[in-house]
């Protein structure tokens, strides 16, 4: 099989152009070149004890928050609040795709480990970007149809002298992380539902620790086990129960069942495990974060209601064996896609008196929580941002005082913040010990929550139970203006003692980047405008801004190589917001560029020109079908289209633009690529099974409707060009 890069060039001749895109900033010579080739192979291998005594090796960045506790905070501290702002673009690295990057780079002995669109692994030397290899596991991109927000994938795990991917048609891969050969490849999911993987993996006493997602589609969540060394599975943990007249795998299985109605495992149920795990070696235990439900709405799920264990629950389980030991459930009966798979972090606190060994999270319900990671119990919660689904958390039970409204089945529907973006999604936090304080990369996107009364649950669907339809932006300028002018993003920085923020710093939109601490006293975090800055982690005055030119939604890590502090980010704008609502989050240059960006003191480089490749193409004639037509094209679009395409048909630098696509005035070509697959290589599925002709036609009419209104010709023209 021949790949072919969305250029038209053949994959090799792209990877061959790539290996020589490294963009040394400032001087480069020739000692480093070869300092790169010394350093793979002195390259050592890394155990349980490399993970644990993490801060002995400050210089490096070894799994996903850095530690086992997930703080995400680095011991490193030349780089401070006193010069940060002689910070500048050491080195950047093109990493070929214009899609949406999440990942966490990993730096070991002086090589970086990073995830790119499609589960293309690169391992760059860490010093200069110097391409050291490159793995494509040759997905089948037609699975991004299945994927609920974007073709992402959030990095790589190290463990022996291996490198772990997971993929988005859900396999595990073992490379060997000196030359780039997979040395094992196993799939861990059933391919006929729509499963997919875009989490990292994490590795602990040799287990090779995976989740998956799915829960928007319909499918039942489990995170599996398997052994380095063989790709053999030690366990799998399902998150919630299957038809009990299959037998329960577990205690745990039974006991959750018990909290379930109706004939929820039809559609799965949900509960994915689809980012966060933290480890505490000294309990023994394995954190895992659980998601939402499937369908999101509970009356359609489970009627009748119940807890709907393990959604949206933190779950402790025992790292050997895969058994359960306790759960934290933050939204009982979640109803409203409230997952807790967000960042969770271990850090022992002074809390009246007393130092607990506590996990904290801010899941996408919009309170701060502080648990006791050795039992389970709750400690304190508060709200973060606006909530106005629940009133507090009651300290006695530790259970949410819900707005009874907000339950919104049968009922009219319900305004609501947090939505089903969250006040806080995938991107992680940070910790700084010093401070005590943790920094929430927060937002707020309400959503009007419906019940769907067409709901049928269909593989491959988007099956949430809800009517999308009534969460869509509305038309005229002056309410889309005005709904625009809700969506906020800030940074928060969280006293969890006290549940109060101790400063906060407002963006210009949602969706900003992960947070990175340093023992510099510094926050860093890009943002959905396309910049990358640093803050006072004490005070919130934000001290350095660097341009990125594309947005960035992945978090920064620090690493050092011979000594030099370097801060590096992954840059490439995408995900659930972005693709859902193009047009409102278009704030950063166009076209989308994925790099690798690395910075260090006294660097002063410079990224390239953007390519100027702004399609400024007049829409088609307006469409002469009749209103009804244009009205069901809207309605399907809606259902099937606008996750990934956009609200209203923008979308805007990771996605193609359908408004500008040159098949808008083509019905042949628009068929060819909506109902015959003619795309599948770049990820667009084939929706013949969903969409008859007549339906797909409909769709392209509203869309060609939608490219002639004022209101967006005006935004083309505040949109293009970079910022
Ligand atoms: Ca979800």
């Amino acid at each position: 099989m021949t790949l072919t890069h969305r250029f038209g060039l053949p994959l090799i001749t792209v990877l061959l152009v790539l290996a020589g895109c490294s963009q040394k900033t400032n001087e480069a010579n020739s000692n480093e070149v070869s300092e790169a080739a010394t350093s793979s192979k002195q390259s050592t291998n890394i155990s349980s004890a490399n993970i644990i005594n993490a801060d002995a090796t400050p210089g490096e960045w070894l799994t996903h928050g850095r530690t086992y506790s997930e703080q995400r905070h680095s011991p490193l501290g030349k780089v401070s609040t006193d010069n940060v702002k002689q910070l500048g673009l050491d080195w950047s690295f093109d990493l070929g795709v214009s899609r949406g990057i999440e990942a966490t780079p990993i730096v070991h002995n002086g090589v970086m480990y990073v995830t790119v669109t499609w589960n293309i692994v690169h391992a760059l030397n860490a010093k200069t970007g110097e391409l050291i290899w490159t793995y494509d596991p040759e997905v089948d991109k037609s699975r991004a149809s299945l994927l609920c927000c974007d073709a992402v994938n959030r990095g790589v795990a190290l463990w022996g002298n291996q490198v772990f991917t997971g993929t988005i048609d859900g396999r595990l891969i073992a490379i060997n992380k000196d030359t780039g050969k997979a040395n094992w490849d196993v799939l861990t999911v059933d391919l006929s539902l729509p499963y997919s993987i875009t989490g990292a993996p994490r590795v602990v006493k040799g287990n090779v620790i995976i989740g998956n997602g799915g829960a928007e589609f319909g499918v039942r969540g489990y995170v599996s086990a398997y052994a380095a060394d063989t790709g053999e599975m030690t366990w799998r943990f399902f998150t919630v129960p299957g038809n009990p007249e299959n037998g329960f795998e577990d205690k745990a299985m039974e006991m959750a069942a018990k909290t379930w109605n109706g004939e929820w495992w039809k559609a799965g149920g949900g509960g994915t495990a689809w980012d966060s795990m933290a480890y505490d070696p000294e309990l023994d235990l394995l954190y895992v974060g659980v998601g939402n439900g499937s369908p999101w709405n509970q009356d359609l799920r489970s009627p009748g209601g119940g807890d709907n264990l393990f959604l949206s629950s933190i779950v402790a389980i025992n790292p050997d064996t895969g058994e359960y030991v306790w759960h934290y459930q933050t939204t009982p009966g979640e109803t409203w896609d409230f997952t807790a798979t967000q960042h969770m972090i271990l850090a022992d606190l002074n809390i009246d008196g007393d130092q607990r060994k506590v996990i904290m999270q801010a899941p996408k319900n919009g309170f701060f929580y502080v648990i006791d990671r050795k039992t389970g119990e709750f400690i304190s919660a508060n709200n973060f941002v606006p909530a106005n689904w629940a009133t507090h958390i009651d300290v006695e039970s530790g259970r949410p005082v819900e707005v009874p409204d907000a339950r919104y089945p049968g009922k009219k529907p319900y305004f609501q913040l947090p939505g089903p973006l969250g006040g806080h999604n995938w991107h992680p936090m940070a910790y700084n010990p010093q401070t005590k304080l943790v920094y929430i990369p927060a937002q707020e996107i309400p959503f009007a929550y419906t019940d769907d009364p067409d709901y049928n649950y269909e593989v491959g669907k988007w099956n949430t139970g809800t009517n999308l339809a009534l969460a869509t932006l509305p038309s005229d300028e002056a309410t889309f203006k005005a709904v625009r002018a809700m969506f906020k993003g800030r940074i928060i920085a969280w006293d969890p003692v006290k549940q109060e923020a101790a400063w906060t710093f407002e963006h210009k939109a949602p969706w900003n980047g992960g947070l990175l601490s340093t023992a510099g006293g510094l926050v860093f975090q890009g943002t959905a405008d396309a910049h990358f800055a640093a803050y006072d982690a004490a005070s919130g005055e934000q001290l350095w801004k660097f341009f990125s030119q594309t947005g960035i939604v992945a978090a920064p890590i620090s690493y050092s190589v011979n000594g030099e502090q370097f801060v590096a980010v992954a840059s490439g704008w995408g995900g659930g917001f972005a693709l859902a609502y193009g047009g409102v989050s278009a704030l950063g240059g166009a076209p989308n560029v994925g790099r690798v960006l690395t910075f260090k003191l006294g660097a002063d480089g410079q990224l390239p020109a953007l390519p100027n490749t702004v399609v400024t193409a007049a829409p088609p004639p307006p469409s002469t079908a009749p209103e009804n037509v244009i009205a069901k094209g809207a309605k399907a679009y809606v259902l099937q289209c606008a996750v990934c395409h956009g609200d209203h048909g923008v979308s805007y630098g990771s996605i193609p633009s359908l408004r500008q696509s040159p098949y808008l005035g083509v019905a042949a070509g628009w068929n060819s690529i909506v109902r015959e697959g003619a795309r599948t290589d770049r990820g667009m599925g084939n929706f013949s099974q969903f969409l008859d002709e007549e339906t797909s036609e409909a769709i392209r009419a509203y869309i060609i409707s939608e490219a002639n209104s004022e209101r967006d010709l005006q935004f083309y023209k505040d949109a293009s060009g970079a910022k």
